[in-house]
């Protein structure tokens, strides 16, 4: 194994990492953007240099998206128990074993991290170095001590989990979703602060495995950024599990509770008790400390990277990648962030990043998955068609058919934006990304044969739906009348 250890600081001049450069990319960051960045770097031939300060593998390894949806299947799994008399079996007594469901989740983390290790980084040529990397200046960065040169790097060092300056939440012993993996017993009154998707993923498995759940949301409803009428569904799914949802409150102070762990103090002059809190309102990314301004890296307003479409920064050396970016923060964006961004840095070329069909998706019951432009009532120009589970066989077949798909399409008929919200709506959403990406009209999508019977039905329908109402107009109308009185007059004569 050939892990570069870290050095002691005044050991510069024969220093194995100097010795092996010079390095043609050096990734800082061992998530989702460096590890397929650094990949995809040593596999067009780069000499390339990891440096990740913490474990390789990132957040969504060890504290998002894969303990995440064990979690979730955990709860699911519980759910569905409580809830199969609806469908004639009963079952008696669902116990949840906290640390045996704990215990699953980190066997879904240690069976994956293999994948993401640094033996693996080693085995594909890139060459790892642990420690905090801090750039020194334009083409330099240092690392517990070392100078490094580089001919080019990437920033990949993600975000972190934001917390809001509420007075009183700093002394408050909150978690995170950095954090709540440590839990060893279900928290009894749980308080989520945050009803975007992390919030609404961990209030609900959290309610399902048996804990008391509110969550407080200050917009005016849960997933402020998804169809009002998927966020309303997930509302009433949380509500049904038992999570009060306190949608539109704004938190005025946290303050220390009597009998409780704490309060959190309302704008509206009432308090909600928690025995435990957890902060999920969203994630600011990790520029603080890396030394940017002497790399000569712009940040926004906002403290994001500031990036042009082939994703290199204002120092043309430097490229980022991931949720740093201000970008939306997704794994599979970091990890085509990471590969577009290496390949530029490396082979020089210009390849352009696009946002207009970046798939995303709310794994709560019911899931919510979307691409590209809104398909609320409110879309300009676009008219939104719409298929509901109720008539799709496989939801009713399963008894789960609350929810629908719809889809925003233009004048053209082109698939611009799309909703999906019900069982598995994450495995439909990618066939739409697709139509969004390429330009499909619903003509195509309705022309394609789907297997039955699938949730896909509901894309299906609501495309062939539309296609069945553009034949309605008085143009296509009468054009399938001449052509109905042509057949006759080739079949016998009459019109
Ligand atoms: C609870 C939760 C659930 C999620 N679920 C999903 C999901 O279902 N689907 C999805 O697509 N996304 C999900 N995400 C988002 C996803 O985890 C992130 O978008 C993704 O991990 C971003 O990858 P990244 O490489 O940009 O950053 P990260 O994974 O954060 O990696 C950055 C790395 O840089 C290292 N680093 C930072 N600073 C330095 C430094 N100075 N020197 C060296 N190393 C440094 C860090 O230690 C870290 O390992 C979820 C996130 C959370 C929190």
């Amino acid at each position: 194994m050939s892990v570069l250890k870290p050095a002691a600081r005044d050991a510069v001049s024969d220093d194995p990492v100097d010795a092996q450069g010079p390095w043609d990319l050096v990734v800082v960051g061992g998530g989702t953007a460096g590890i397929v960045g650094a990949k995809t770097a040593a596999r067009l031939g780069g000499h390339v240099l990891l440096v990740e300060r913490h474990r390789t593998g990132g957040d969504c390894l060890w504290t998002g998206c894969v303990p995440s949806k064990a979690l979730l299947a955990a709860a699911a799994a519980a759910a569905s128990a409580r809830d199969a008399a609806r469908l004639g079996v009963t079952v008696r007594g669902v116990d949840v074993d906290f640390p045996a469901v704990m215990g699953h989740v980190r066997g879904a983390i240690a069976h994956i991290a293999p994948v993401d290790s640094a033996e693996a980084l080693e085995a594909e040529g890139v060459t790892v170095l642990p420690g905090e990397a801090v750039f020194t200046g334009p083409d330099a960065v240092r690392v517990d001590g070392r100078e490094i040169r580089f001919g080019q790097a990437m920033l990949a060092a993600g975000a972190s989990p934001a917390v809001p300056p509420i007075p009183g939440l700093k002394e408050a012993a909150y978690l995170t979703s950095d954090t709540i993996w440590t839990l060893q017993d279900l928290p009894q009154r749980l308080v989520v602060l945050g009803g975007g998707s992390i919030g609404c993923e961990l209030g609900q498995a959290f309610a399902r495995l048996g804990a008391d759940v509110t969550v407080v949301e200050g917009a005016a409803r849960i997933m402020p950024r998804e169809d009002a009428d998927a966020a309303a569904l997930v509302a009433d799914s949380l509500c049904a599990d038992g999570v009060r949802v306190l949608a539109g409150h704004g938190v005025s102070a946290v303050v220390p509770g009597t009998g409780t762990a704490g309060d959190l103090e309302l704008e509206d002059g009432t308090s909600v008790p928690y025995g435990c809190l957890v902060v999920a309102v969203g994630r600011s990314p990790r520029t603080h400390g890396l030394g940017l301004a002497a790399a000569g890296v712009d940040l926004d307003a906002r403290g994001f990277v500031t990036v042009d479409e082939h994703l290199r920064t204002s120092n043309r050396r430097i490229w980022a990648a991931g949720d740093l970016t201000g970008h939306p923060q997704f794994t599979h964006v970091a990890g085509v962030h990471g590969s577009l961004a290496a390949s530029n840095a490396i082979l020089g070329l210009s390849r352009k990043v696009q946002l207009t069909a970046i798939p995303r998706v709310t794994f709560t019951h019911p899931e919510v998955a979307a691409v590209g432009l809104p398909t609320g009532p409110a879309s300009p120009g676009l008219r939104v068609v719409e298929w509901r589970h109720a008539h799709v066989d496989r939801a009713v077949a399963e008894g789960d058919s609350s929810g629908f798909a719809r889809l925003a399409v233009d004048h053209k008929g082109r698939i611009l934006g799309a909703t999906v919200v019900g069982p598995r709506a994450g495995e439909s959403i990618g066939e739409l990304t697709m139509a969004v990406k390429l330009g499909l009209r619903t003509r195509d999508l309705a022309g394609v044969i789907h297997p039955y019977p699938t949730f896909n039905d509901g894309p299906w329908n609501a495309a062939i739906a539309d296609v069945r109402t553009q034949l309605e107009s008085p143009r296509a109308r009468a054009g399938l009348r001449a052509l109905v009185r042509l057949r006759r007059w080739r079949t016998d004569g009459s019109t």
